[in-house]
């Protein structure tokens, strides 16, 4: 047997009858679980399963098994991927932990505080916030004013972040903050890690147009970190913080450019064209209204160009190589793909998408006139789509300011 092979082998044993041994009833593929000191359940035995998992890295597949991780090649973590998907098996954990801080943390972080935070993250034991934006910083996010001012071996924060989504959920924050406020805006930044459970710091919950409320106003007063949890030395933040953007664009793109119902596994057949054919009818085996199918099969065709550019582009990244500006390709190309899929959503159900509560809708029509609203937003978070645009003409393509 091979050693992929035997991986496999392995790797099915402990899926198919350790897993259903140890659980009862094993998690379904839809429902992200977070993690974190106050977890939500999507279904009960979603804390154990990514317990269980993490006990194996397998909730950090590719990360060194040292803090935590798998250690899986890319092979192997292809395989991992394929037997979830293959067995109906959820993720067992999403967060910023696992896809910014994480991979931000193993690239900048001291021997100390990757050991201190990975294994955490791994564990599902403390969920994330950013704390980028503020209300005068978010295209132009070097002009941010919240300050940390060092006082021994801590650092005073005040001031304010906006947009900060599910910081009312959120354990610890990264984020970046003025430490020197004269000499060339992006010198004086400094990116740090706080613990969000402390009476300096308040959330309040933005509510959206969607109905939903995933983010969030957060005010420092006098709120403390740590020294040790400054990342990469006091002034050099901006530095880390561009290199974690890298990795959000590149997360960004892949969620929301994975295709309807792929959030989580990645769903067998085709949401869109099941949704036609229910919505549309069928005429001579084949999605009965010509013109909505030629979108779909467009909207398939791209979606799936797009999943092997950006396996490419992941395989690249476990090899060694860093997110650059490449990243605002995914991130532009993932997001607006999202919205064309929304929006065709919406014309395959037609007025069946005009609800917004009550009765004559099906609670799933509810829900994607709001994912629909929710769409909007794709285009702003993580950058904008304008500001994407400048990085890739400028470093991408080398054109002229
Ligand atoms: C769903 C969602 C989740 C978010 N989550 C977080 C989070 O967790 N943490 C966090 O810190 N932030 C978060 N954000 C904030 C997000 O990063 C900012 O909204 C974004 O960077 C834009 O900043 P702004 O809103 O201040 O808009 P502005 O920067 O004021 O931009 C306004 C408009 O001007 C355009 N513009 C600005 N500068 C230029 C330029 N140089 N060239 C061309 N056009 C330009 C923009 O494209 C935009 O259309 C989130 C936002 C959304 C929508």
């Amino acid at each position: 047997m091979t050693d992929v092979e035997s991986f496999r082998a392995e790797l099915v044993k402990f899926l198919e009858h350790e897993l259903p041994t140890q659980l009862g009833e094993l998690p379904p593929p839809t429902g992200d679980y977070w993690g974190g000191r106050k977890p939500e359940l999507p279904h009960p035995m979603s804390r154990r399963y990514c317990e269980l998992m993490a006990a194996r890295g397998l909730t950090a597949p590719t990360w060194p098994k040292e803090y935590g991780g798998g250690g899986l090649g890319k092979e192997q973590a292809k395989i991992f991927l394929a037997e979830l998907r293959r067995l109906g098996l959820p993720l067992p954990l999403v967060g910023f932990g696992l896809s910014m801080i994480g991979p931000t943390l193993l690239q900048f972080g001291t021997e100390a505080q990757k050991r201190e935070h990975l294994p955490k993250i791994v564990r599902g034991e403390i969920r994330w916030a950013q704390g980028y934006s503020e209300p005068n910083a978010g295209s132009d996010l070097a002009s941010l004013a919240a300050s940390a001012r060092i006082a021994g071996d801590e650092l005073v924060i005040n001031g304010q972040k906006i947009w900060t989504s599910y910081a009312d959920k959120a354990d610890w924050m990264f984020g970046i903050f003025r430490t020197d406020a004269g000499g060339k805006k992006q010198e004086g930044i400094t990116f740090l890690l706080l613990d969000m459970a402390q009476a300096g710091v308040e959330v309040r919950p933005i509510k959206l147009i969607s109905g939903a409320s995933p983010f969030c106003e957060t005010f420092f007063t006098d709120a403390r970190a740590h020294t040790k949890d400054i990342i990469f030395g006091i002034g050099k933040g901006w530095t880390v913080a561009k290199a974690l953007l890298g990795h959000e664009r590149t997360m960004i793109g892949d969620v929301f450019g994975a295709g309807a119902g792929a959030r989580n596994t990645v769903t067998a057949g085709n949401p869109l064209a099941e949704l036609a054919r229910e919505y549309l009818g069928v005429r001579d085996g084949r999605i009965a209204d010509p013109v909505l199918r030629d979108r779909v099969a467009q909207i398939s065709m791209d979606e799936r160009c797009f999943a092997l550019t950006t396996q490419r582009s992941a395989d690249s990244l476990k090899a060694g190589h860093k997110p650059g500006p490449e990243s605002s390709i995914f991130k532009i190309y993932g997001t607006e793909l999202n919205q064309r899929r929304h929006e065709l959503m919406l014309s395959l159900r037609g007025p069946a998408c005009l609800g917004w509560e009550g009765q004559g809708f099906e609670e799933r029509e509810l829900v994607q006139t709001r994912d629909w609203l929710r769409s909007r937003g794709n285009s702003i978070e993580g950058g904008t789509s304008e500001v994407q645009l400048n990085i890739i003409a400028k470093h991408v393509l080398g054109l002229p300011d």
